[in-house]
């Protein structure tokens, strides 16, 4: 089983990936983690992406797709992967058709959630400055109104992410307008493409990834076996 999770930043990508790749035994693949420890490792990609990010702007498709492409030819995820952060660019989802070609199909999930409530939640959001672990959505909604201090994770402290200040989440939902969401248009007429409501309960939002998924997976064993014949189901 192959996954996508779209959406704004704050829309909960990242929390419903890490559930659902836990419950499927998958990789939870983050672009965005993949940075972040470049970054913190020091490499030439962290060198070249931490001033982008911080800015709020993308990295680039070339840099992005040679990273993705790379990852997703590793051995763990041969058996399917959730992806959480790409594609983010219409570049980058054609790319990321060409690298799937012969590896099956693939599920996209877009989570809509309004400006109001992603800046809201972007303002809570705190991370653990040791291990790097998010706490503003955890279980329980631990952190979700600041009350935790401390990583459930690791008990490192917790502090809001340096791409989290107001002016660099102002950016990212401008470029989230102006690069991401016309994927919305590339994936709308696919079999396989669903919307949820992500301004949710993390535990509803998580539920209904659940259902998305099993139908999908349905729409597509029926696509299977009537695209060979026919080539279209309606
Ligand atoms: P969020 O969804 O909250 O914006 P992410 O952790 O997914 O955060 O990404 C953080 C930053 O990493 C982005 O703002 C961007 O600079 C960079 N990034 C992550 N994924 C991509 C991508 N697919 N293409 C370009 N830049 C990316
Ligand atoms: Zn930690």
């Amino acid at each position: 089983m192959n996954v996508i999770m779209m959406g704004p930043p704050g829309a909960g990508k990242g929390t419903q990936a890490e559930r659902l790749a836990r419950q499927h035994g998958l990789p939870k693949i983050s672009t965005g983690d993949i940075l972040r420890e470049a970054v913190q490792a020091g490499t030439d990609l962290g060198r070249q992406a931490k001033a982008i990010m911080t800015r709020g702007d993308l990295v680039s498709d070339e840099v992005m797709i040679g990273v993705v492409r790379e990852r997703l030819d590793r051995a763990d995820a041969q058996g399917g992967f959730i992806l959480d952060g790409f594609p983010r660019t219409v570049k980058q989802a054609q790319a990321l058709d060409e690298m799937m070609a012969g590896r099956g199909p693939f599920i996209v999930i877009d989570f809509e959630v309004p400006d109001e409530e992603l800046i809201r939640r972007l303002r809570l959001r705190r991370v653990c400055s040791r291990c790097g672990a998010g706490a503003a959505f955890e279980e329980d909604g631990a952190g979700a109104d600041g009350q935790a201090e401390h990583c459930q994770r690791c008990g490192g402290p917790l502090v809001p992410r340096s791409d989290d200040n107001d002016e660099s989440v102002r950016e990212r939902l401008i470029v989230y307008q102006r690069e991401t969401r016309p994927l919305v248009e590339y994936y709308r007429a696919r079999p396989t493409f669903r919307v949820i409501n992500g301004a949710q309960h993390p535990d509803r939002v998580s539920h209904e990834v659940s259902l998305a998924v099993a139908s999908s997976a349905r729409r597509q064993a029926k696509w299977r076996d009537a695209g060979a014949t026919s080539g279209t189901v309606s």
